[in-house]
């Protein structure tokens, strides 16, 4: 399903009929991996599963918890697959991938929210494609004990990325369940526990958010240590998800995409259609050479 109502030309997506778009559906639904590229019905898929670059979802395809923009669906998930962590790794080395993303549903279901096999698909790319970078998306571990973070960080992926999403005013009708502040503090503590990972997060904006909003949570990220940001476009994915406040022309978002870089982070990502993992690979790429 396509995301609801009219937009704005500046928002075109790349049909998915390609012949990479294709290969790359095949691996996932042989290996009978969940991408969020799908579950989150992302307008990019064509342009990404062409070039061979989806992001795994792991810890199953049902969250506990139910944000107000998100297309996962929510429930109570069923049992960890033991065998996703070498399913995962498997599918890295086969696709050839430089550089792999992969992210999670939340499961506060779970004692340790998931860390350990979280970790465990770390080590198992790291095993299976020695030469692959490694990229994570987190959920925020709320109330877990600090082992079960440090158990992720140990683990040493290259980033580690954590999505503020949007500006602490939205986050009780956007993000309930989710605290500003805490977000903000488990990037900080990836940083004091491992400052060579780059750490990286990510901004929606269209939600109501003002701009003033927005300068204020890249300063917090910059106090907390972040070194890559990525802004887009929200989308409704359906008309049950919070409505689009405003479509960003594309002029604001390279207006802070510049701001960003003044602010000394590393690598800004800042488009409409820009999502955490999109180009994740190029512009880390970029970064190394660099
Ligand atoms: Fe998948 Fe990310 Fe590309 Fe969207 S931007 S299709 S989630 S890899
Ligand atoms: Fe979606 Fe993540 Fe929120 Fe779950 S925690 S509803 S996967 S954004």
């Amino acid at each position: 399903d396509s995301p609801v109502g009219r937009k704005p030309e500046w928002i075109r997506v790349k049909a998915p009929v390609s012949e990479g778009y294709k290969e790359t559906r095949q691996i996932v639904k042989s290996k009978g991996l969940v991408t969020v590229c799908e579950e989150a019905a992302c307008p990019n898929i064509g342009e990404c599963w062409e070039k061979k670059h989806a992001t795994m979802m792991i810890l199953g395809d049902t969250c506990t918890r139910a944000c107000a923009f998100c297309n996962v669906k929510t429930g109570l998930p069923g049992a960890l697959d033991a065998e996703e962590p070498d399913k995962v790794g498997r599918a890295t080395a086969e696709m050839g991938l430089n550089h792999v993303v992969i992210t999670s549903v939340d499961r506060d279901d779970l004692a340790d929210g998931g860390a350990d096999h979280f970790a465990k698909v770390i080590e198992a790319i790291r095993h299976h494609a020695p030469g692959t970078t490694i990229e994570i998306l987190t959920p925020d571990f709320l109330r877990k004990p600090s082992a079960a973070l440090d158990r992720v960080i140990d683990a040493g992926p290259d980033v580690f990325n954590h999505n503020l999403e949007t500006v602490p005013r939205l986050y009780l009708s956007i993000r309930p369940g989710a605290r500003y502040y805490h977000s903000l503090r488990l990037l900080e503590r990836v940083k004091e526990r491992a400052p060579r990972q780059f750490t990286k997060s990510g901004l929606m904006v269209g939600l109501g958010e003002t701009r003033e909003e927005v300068m204020q949570v890249m300063d917090d990220m910059r106090s907390a240590g972040i070194d890559f940001l990525t802004i887009g476009q929200y989308l409704q994915p359906t008309r049950k998800h919070a409505p689009v406040d405003r479509f960003v022309p594309p002029e604001e978002f390279a207006t802070y995409e510049s701001i960003a870089r003044a602010k000394g982070f590393l690598m800004v990502s800042a488009s409409p259609l820009t999502r955490s993992s999109y180009h994740a690979d190029a512009d880390f790429a970029q970064l190394k050479a660099a």
